[in-house]
Parts: structure tokens; sequence; C-alpha cells
């Protein structure tokens, strides 16, 4: 399996955003802030060794100040509960109430990246699976692609030589250009789209 390390990372970080953008809509919805999801999440999927605020700073990469009063405000909203240990009384282990598993299924993980993957097809590649999710994730967003020049449903190659040439607005494009980003891209994994906005 051939990758582009580049292009990877690129994907990654593109789909990482969608999905914190998603994380921050559902948790505005939910009266519930995006590091309250992940510690919830977190305490969702945490075993006996792992269920403690100390273990929430470090998965989360938080103080155990600002942890604390993480788990302090889920507490006080009813979504965890805390007991202490019976081998030492010191030691708290948290679980999450009926509440907190509510939450939890409505954003472990976000509808949209549900959608995106029950949308994509058998790729071959990671990259191929990346750009599937981060295509379809843009399509329910309704957010530009972004995508590189020389994948755009748009571009075309004249010839054999360096000949190219932008669809679109019918101009020719550079070699450079080619694998530059742009916010007209049409993903070729889109249905052809009737009007365009610039
Ligand atoms: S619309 Fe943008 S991405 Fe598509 S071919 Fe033209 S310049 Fe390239």
């Amino acid at each position: 399996m051939e990758m582009d390390f580049a292009l990877t990372y690129d994907l990654l970080e593109r789909l990482a955003s969608l999905l914190r953008a998603e994380e921050r809509r559902v948790g505005k919805e939910l009266g519930v802030e995006p590091v309250h999801l992940r510690a919830l999440r977190f305490l969702g999927r945490a075993n006996r060794y792992s269920d403690t605020p100390v273990a929430v700073a470090e998965y989360l990469g938080l103080t155990k100040g600002t942890a604390s009063q993480t788990l302090i405000r889920l507490q006080g909203k009813g979504l965890v509960t805390g007991r202490p240990s019976l081998k030492d009384k010191r030691k708290l282990h948290l679980s999450l109430t009926k509440a907190g598993r509510a939450v939890v299924s409505r954003v472990n993980p976000p509808r949209a990246f549900k959608e995106a993957f029950a949308a994509s097809s058998a790729p071959s590649s990671l990259d191929e699976l990346f750009l599937e999710l981060l295509t379809t994730l843009q399509r329910i967003n309704g957010s530009k692609s972004f995508g590189i020049c020389k994948t755009c449903a748009h571009f075309q190659h004249r010839g054999t030589g360096n000949s190219y040439r932008c669809g679109l607005t019918e101009e020719p494009l550079k070699v450079r250009e080619t694998g530059l980003i742009c916010r007209e891209h049409l993903s070729l994994l889109n249905e052809p789209a009737g009007t365009n906005d610039s």
C-alpha cells in the first residue's frame, strides 16, 4: 500500500478539524464543552485502572487542576459520578451516569462520521478511505473541499505533456499550480455541481 505522507497528513488534519467542528456543534446542542465530551468519552471506555482523575488528565493532556475542574463540572451536571476506591480511600473511581452514557452515545462517534463511514465504498488504501470520509463529511457539512487541483473534477490534462487547464475558469494551469489547493475544487467523489458561488 503506497502512501503519500504529506497527503495523508493533510487529509487527517482536515478530517480532524471537521470532526472537532462537529463535536463543538453537538456539544453546544447538549450544553457540554468539547473537552467535557472528550472526558466523557474517555470515562466511557476507561478500565478500572484508568477511571481516575489522574488518568483523565493524562489522556486529555490537561493539568490536574484543569482536569479536576472539568470533572467537578461533569459531576455537577449529573453526567459523572465518583466512588472511593475500596483499597485506597483517597483514590476516586469515576463512572458515567445514565445521563452521561446517553451523551456519549450521541457523540461516540459523531453522527456525521457514522454517515460518512457508512457511505464509503471499499477503499483500496488508507488515503482513499480518508479522502472518501473527508468528502462525505464536507458534503454533509456543506463545506468546500479545498482539495488539490489535480484531483479536481474540473482539472483537464491535454495530450501527454505538461499541458493543464482548469475546466471551470478555462484558463491554463502551470505544473506547480496542479499540486496546490483550491477553494473551487470539486471532488471527483461528489456529484457535479450545477453552480459555483465564486
Ligand atoms: S477549479 Fe480550482 S482545483 Fe479545480 S481545476 Fe480549476 S483551479 Fe484546479
